[in-house]
């Protein structure tokens, strides 16, 4: 496996683009949007300074990992040769249904189509091409270049050797990958939600305030962020559509997003990209202060 097609060149996608090129591999980054490859490119140099300066890849390395990287905005072209493509393009099933008929079509039959989705199900991403068995979920953590994590998720009728490929791929990005199978939230976010939807409903039924529940977590728990502050970073709007995929894929209310979750999105209180959520953010500041609608 040599030649690597990342679709999506956002938040994701410039990380997965960034990780596979630093480890040789020739990639094609695509995405629809001309500015969102250029803006890629640019922190993709951003991140490669500062792994310079921290003397982690020498200059030569970044040099090499920004020559492996082509951009693309047409598909078609961009994974024509690809032995692998990932799928990193924004998080919604009809645009993921159509950019999977179109990888189907375009890319040879044996490549391997993986998707890098935090909720939608694999099994039926899978459904819409004719090759269900060569897809895959390989859903890579954020920031990626930093975190070691990949979940790898078997659809219903992925192979095996499709499995074995990715996970040995996955080791040689220096990620420690794990398999699990494909239902609603696979592992991580099966766990890491309703851990957010408890912190939050103690949060509306008065238990404690936003800084105590999150010391809790962070000081009992060895949690590097407690789950509230954790939750605006991932954006409540993403917390909000996760936990509906559970609440609708196991129909248990133990799901049920809270109320409070709910009220707060359909504000535009979406955490940190929205400048506010349990708590207020300032550009350029790192300090982290509640937001004023949850004081006294
Ligand atoms: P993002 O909004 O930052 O980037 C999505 C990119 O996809 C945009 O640049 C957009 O222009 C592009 N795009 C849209 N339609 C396209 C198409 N038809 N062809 C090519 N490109 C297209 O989103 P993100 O946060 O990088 O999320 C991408 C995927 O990764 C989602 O499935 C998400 O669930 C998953 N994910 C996100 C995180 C996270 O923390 N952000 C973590 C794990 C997984």
């Amino acid at each position: 496996m040599q030649k690597i097609a990342v679709i999506g060149a956002g938040t994701m996608g410039n990380g997965i683009a960034h990780v596979f090129a630093q480890n040789g591999f020739q990639v094609h980054l695509i995405d629809v949007a001309e500015a969102a490859l250029q803006k890629a490119l640019q922190t993709i140099g951003k991140n490669l300074d500062r792994q310079v300066a921290k003397g982690t890849v020498t200059e030569a390395l970044k040099t090499e990992t920004l020559a492996n990287i082509t951009t693309f905005t047409d598909i078609a072209t961009g994974v024509k040769e690809a032995d692998l493509v990932v799928e990193a393009a924004t998080e919604n099933i009809n645009l993921k249904l159509k950019i999977f008929q179109d990888l189907d079509q375009h890319a040879k039959p044996d490549t391997i189509l993986a998707t890098n989705t935090s909720s939608i199900s694999i099994t039926k991403i899978a459904a819409v091409t004719k090759r269900p068995g060569k897809v895959i979920g390989m859903h890579f953590m954020n920031p990626v270049p930093v975190m070691k994590l990949v979940e790898i998720i078997n659809g219903y009728a992925t192979e095996k050797e499709v499995t074995k490929t990715i996970v040995a791929l996955s080791e040689k990005l220096g990620k420690v990958p794990c398999v699990v199978n494909d239902y609603p939230g696979f592992i991580a976010n099966r766990i890491l939600m309703p851990m957010i939807n408890e912190a939050i409903y103690s949060l509306f039924e008065g238990v404690a305030g936003i800084a105590e529940i999150d010391t809790v977590m962070k000081l009992g728990m060895a949690h590097p962020m407690g789950p509230l502050q954790l939750a605006d970073f991932i954006g409540l709007d993403v917390c909000l559509s996760i936990l509906n995929v559970l609440h609708d894929g196991f129909g248990n209310p133990k799901y049920a997003p809270c109320p409070l979750l709910v009220n707060m999105v359909t504000a535009g209180y979406l955490g940190a990209k929205s400048g506010e959520g349990f708590y207020k953010y300032t550009p350029g500041s790192k300090d982290l202060v509640v937001s004023d609608r949850f004081e006294g």
